[in-house]
């Protein structure tokens, strides 16, 4: 599609190639670069949060198109947290890829009130959720992200969906295959945040279908000072999200347990999108099924997640197997 004033000149010729644009447009207003992008914030996001601008009539076409694409820009984007003060606590999505309000559904506290930043939860360059009632569920979640103090402007970029991580600059390969795959995923995402499991577990497990964990490999790529590479549970392979949930032999057990207890036989890949669809598939018709089977996924996840962080913790190096 062509874009308004003239910015970009062709014609984009599938709705995945108009829709891959319009998520760099709308990643190129967050950051406020370029001249266009600063002018359509100022003429639309003046007095309202990209994420809660409701669409008008009068936008213009491109505005409009923009906004139709948030759920997928969504997915996309992360915010890093360096002092607070520029990020919207509830609309903003900083905690993966949902805003505040979204993980805490839709209920907010009405003497908190919107338009706090996040530095209404930071003090001293330290996160400090916990004298807030509203971030109780999500305190543990909260202390995992990395605050870096020395800068003091927090920033968008661009986050691969596919590895989590990358150069932080917008990729139009991984956009195009996001907005491809996109009903697939929106259809993992309902699954997850489905009735019947504690909010807690369906973020971890929703962070982990985004590739959102920040297990030791993603530290690393982060250029972060570990000591050690090995997963934490069994000391023997390198941890990756893949590795500590699927193939680690501590924790692959878990998910062969689970499912022959749901409905027997396994014959799933290694991964929580295999496991996915071998829900989808043996769900038939039975809601309590499928709600038992949401359970069991989000509370494995959970476990694995939480023994992982206590271990770190903890200072734990010796396997799984040697210390309990
Ligand atoms: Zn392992």
């Amino acid at each position: 599609m062509s874009v308004s004033g003239g910015r970009r000149s062709g014609v984009e010729v599938s709705s995945h190639g108009q829709k891959s644009s319009l998520c760099e447009d709308g990643l190129e207003i967050h950051q406020g670069g370029s001249l266009w992008a600063r002018w359509m914030a100022n003429r639309y996001l003046r007095r309202t949060n990209f994420w809660a601008c409701r669409i008008d009539n009068n936008f213009s076409v491109t505005f409009k198109a923009i906004l139709r694409c948030r759920p997928v820009h969504q997915t996309a984007i992360c915010r890093y947290m360096k002092d607070g003060t520029t990020t919207d606590l509830w609309l903003d999505p900083w905690l993966g890829s949902r805003s505040l309000l979204e993980l805490l559904g839709g209920q907010l506290d009405r003497e908190t009130g919107m338009g706090l930043t996040c530095n209404r939860i930071i003090r001293d360059g330290v996160w400090r959720p916990e004298g807030y009632t509203y971030t109780a569920p999500l305190v543990e979640e909260i202390h995992l992200i990395t605050i870096d103090a020395s800068q003091t402007e927090d920033t968008w970029s661009w986050a691969d969906p596919g590895t989590g991580g990358g150069s932080g600059l917008f990729c139009f390969r991984s956009c195009y295959n996001l907005v491809r795959t996109h009903h697939d995923q929106a259809e993992e995402v309902d699954f997850i945040w489905g009735k019947g499991v504690a909010q807690k577990m369906q973020l971890c497990a929703y962070r982990l279908l985004r590739g959102r964990l920040m297990t030791r490999d993603r530290l690393l790529r982060f250029g972060m000072q570990i000591p050690d590479a090995k997963c934490v549970l069994c000391n023997e392979d390198d941890e990756s999200m893949g590795h500590l949930f699927f193939v680690c032999p501590v924790t692959w057990p878990i998910w062969t347990e689970q499912c022959a207890q749901l409905r027997g036989g396994v014959g799933m890949d290694r991964d929580i999108r295999s496991i996915l669809s071998w829900i989808r598939d043996h769900r038939g018709r039975d809601p309590g099924w499928t709600r038992r089977a949401r359970v069991r996924l989000a509370a494995s996840v959970w476990h694995i997640w939480k023994e992982h962080n206590r271990r770190i913790f903890e200072g734990l190096t010796t396997p799984y197997w040697n210390s309990t």
